[in-house]
């Protein structure tokens, strides 16, 4: 059977690994910032063990203030490495009521009243460990299973440093002398050590999963634009059917090749770049837009008519015409053509609607470029003059 002793001693240790593990994942990743704070909060942690296991050999009041502190920083550490990784800026909200609490328990215990540092310490503890839990249950958005056992654990942890100052508050006991030794201690130490382990293992599953998170956003993302890629638009629609109000607009710059002959690879960057802005501009709720390669991009427009798509595309094509790019050759205006699919009310295939809109395209350039035309699904076999509509 495990003492007392050897328990907090294989608490200490294991938390030192643990950090280990954190500090030397955040080498490696440092954008992972979170895992750092993570490593740091389980380290004061660790030094609060050894200090508190000191404390229970030979009492005296700095250890007690020390051992206070080292507990209260730990978990504010806590505290604010999931805030960090729940994108959460608002770090005062922790730091200021956690350092009022410690300013109080110092005070009190400084005047000998170490029981009611306890009560206090153990009641900012329970507060953070319960925010760290409620944090996760309300703001994960990411894997529900994970982000539920963390808010679990801290929950359960939060339980059990609560007992340990209610059973002082209920007792009585404002001064002790000594370190607190009840049934809530004993439960505590088993408890904490196990939900702290669970706690920093997961730390590295969160970790683990907001890389795959961020992986898949660079590879749906266009380095050189920062819209969209090919592959998120056939991830997102690629199996979706078509309706009535929903519909893809082709846009391909004209004479695009000249403008790279003419001004150089750099300049025709600058002006895929100035095409995406403006596309950008048009981009919102049911409005998404991409970069299918080269000077082609798409939009997609959800939950909007076949007039308003219309002229939304139009609109972009206008205001493409009107931007000037500065170039060592002077000013630079372009403009771009595009090409517009429906959906049917009976559904259509998200390639049928794309290869509507391709078709779309291809018209508008024969028909001297710098224009948006749209064809209607119905239309697809008939003459294109006049089912046409052009800008
Ligand atoms: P059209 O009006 O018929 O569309 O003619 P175009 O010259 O625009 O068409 P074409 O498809 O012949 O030319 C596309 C050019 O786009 C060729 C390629 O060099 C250029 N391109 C493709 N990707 C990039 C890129 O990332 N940056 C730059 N600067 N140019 C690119
Ligand atoms: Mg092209
Ligand atoms: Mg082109």
């Amino acid at each position: 059977m495990l003492d007392f002793s050897s328990l907090l001693l294989a608490a200490a240790l294991s938390g030192t690994c643990l950090s280990i593990t954190m500090f030397a994942i955040w080498f490696t990743a440092p954008r992972a910032g979170f895992v750092l704070t993570v490593g740091c909060g389980i380290l004061l942690l660790v030094a609060h063990v050894v200090l508190f296991w000191r404390y229970a050999k030979a009492p005296s009041p700095w250890l007690c203030q020390s051992v206070l502190m080292l507990l209260s920083l730990g978990f504010l550490t806590l505290c604010l490495s999931a805030m960090q990784y729940l994108g959460m800026h608002h770090y005062r909200r922790a730091i200021l009521p956690t350092l009022a609490a410690m300013a109080v328990c110092g005070t009190a215990t400084l005047f000998g009243f170490d029981g009611i540092g306890f009560i206090i310490t153990y009641a900012a503890v329970t507060v953070l460990l319960s925010a760290i839990g409620l944090m996760f249950w309300i703001k994960g958005s990411n894997d529900r299973r994970i982000l539920l056992v963390v808010s679990f654990l801290s929950g359960i942890c939060a339980v059990s440093f609560g007992l340990c100052g209610l059973v002082l508050l209920v007792n009585g006991q404002w001064t002790l002398g000594v370190a607190p030794n009840n049934w809530a201690e004993a439960l505590n130490s088993v408890v904490a050590v196990a939900c702290m382990t669970g706690l920093g293992a997961l730390t590295l599953s969160l970790h683990h999963l907001q890389a795959q998170i961020e992986l898949r956003a660079e590879t749906m993302t266009d380095p050189l634009t920062g819209l969209m890629n090919r592959r998120a638009l056939m991830s997102l629609y690629g199996e979706r059917s078509f309706g009535p109000f929903m519909s893809v607009s082709m846009f391909d710059l004209d004479h695009f090749k000249k403008t790279n002959d003419l001004y150089g690879h750099p300049v025709g960057d600058q002006v895929l770049c100035r095409f995406a802005a403006v596309v950008r501009k048009y981009a919102r709720t049911g409005v998404d837009a991409y970069r299918l390669g080269g000077e082609e991009f798409a939009l997609v427009m959800s939950r909007v008519t076949e007039d308003r798509a219309y002229d939304i595309a139009s609109k972009i094509s206008v205001a493409f015409g009107t931007e000037i790019v500065a170039t060592p050759r002077g000013p630079l205006r372009s403009t771009v053509s595009g090409g517009i699919g429906f959906g049917r009310v009976d559904g259509a295939r998200f390639e049928d609607v794309l290869a509507e809109a391709d078709a779309a395209l291809y018209a508008a350039k024969r028909a001297g470029r710098n224009q948006v035309v749209a064809r209607r699904q119905e239309d697809k076999t008939g003459p294109v003059g006049p089912a046409l509509r052009s800008a």
